[in-house]
């Protein structure tokens, strides 16, 4: 995926301003820096949740959301930009489940309404992913019954449901008690060593992001300020800025 100049904003609060970076295939990249950078704003760009003001992102070559074609803004239309957000998946930091419905509808509502699996179909697979995660005895359970932790991990299991190419992670541990987050990180790592999904991780876990990234970008006020693998960034980042965050994060 890629994003070619592409600015948003809030009001007169401009948050990215013509940010330029891509992700290929398979790779697994962690944004981090400081709260306010803009990092889960390009989460939501490529989730379509929120639309850009300039510059155009690009999903295996596709334009996603517009294209310019000579000088003028051509919006995608919606069948495409469907087709394309539909290869993405994401888990939120609120788990953001349907809270009246079983854990198991859950996972299968998704792949049966847009994918068109049918239910038997869907099920199996659904099942397959609870065992994965840890949680096949809770198919049935309504999801206000389960801790948060259990929540994130059918959060995962419902976004891995859909086959994504690209998975996209905002925070997922942020709202869990710290016992429990190595729980749904075990998880992950298990996703990130088994697939050759595409990820795209904010995280304030720096042990997770060094063990399942291959780059890290570190952000500032909606700009990258600096680019490494993992190893380099959090042993000898050189930009003054990442170091003055790594110092109050680690
Ligand atoms: P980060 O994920 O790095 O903490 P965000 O992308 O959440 O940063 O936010 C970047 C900036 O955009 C912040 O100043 C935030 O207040 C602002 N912002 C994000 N979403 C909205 C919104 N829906 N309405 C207004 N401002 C927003």
């Amino acid at each position: 995926m890629e994003f070619q100049g592409v600015v948003k904003r809030f009001g007169d609060n401009t948050v990215l301003d013509g940010l330029d970076f891509s992700v290929a295939k398979g790779d697994r990249v962690t944004l981090i820096g400081p709260s306010g950078s803009g990092k889960t704003t390009i989460l939501r760009l490529l989730m379509t949740l929120e639309e850009a003001d300039g510059g155009i992102i690009l999903v295996d070559g596709d334009p996603y959301t517009h294209e310019i074609r000579g000088g003028k803004r051509v919006e995608v239309p919606e069948k495409r930009r469907r087709a394309v957000r539909r290869r993405v998946g994401m888990v939120f930091q609120q788990f953001n489940l349907f809270p009246n419905m079983s854990v198991l509808e859950n996972i299968i509502e998704a792949p049966m309404h847009v994918l068109g699996l049918t239910r038997a179909q869907a099920t199996v697979r659904a099942e397959e992913l609870l065992d994965q995660v840890g949680l096949a005895d809770k198919r049935d359970a309504r999801c206000t019954q389960l801790s948060g932790g259990q929540q994130q991990r059918v959060a995962i299991a419902r976004a891995l449901a859909m086959d994504p190419e690209i998975l996209l992670l905002d925070e997922v541990t942020s709202a869990l008690d710290p016992e429990i987050v190595a729980d749904v990180l075990g998880v992950l790592r298990e996703v990130a060593e088994t697939t050759d999904i595409t990820m795209l991780i904010v995280t304030h876990e720096m042990q997770f992001a060094r063990d399942v990234s291959n780059r890290v970008l570190m952000f500032d006020h909606g700009r990258i300020v600096e680019e490494a693998d993992p190893e380099t960034m959090f042993t000898s980042p050189t930009h003054e800025r990442t170091q003055e965050f790594l110092r109050a994060v680690l």
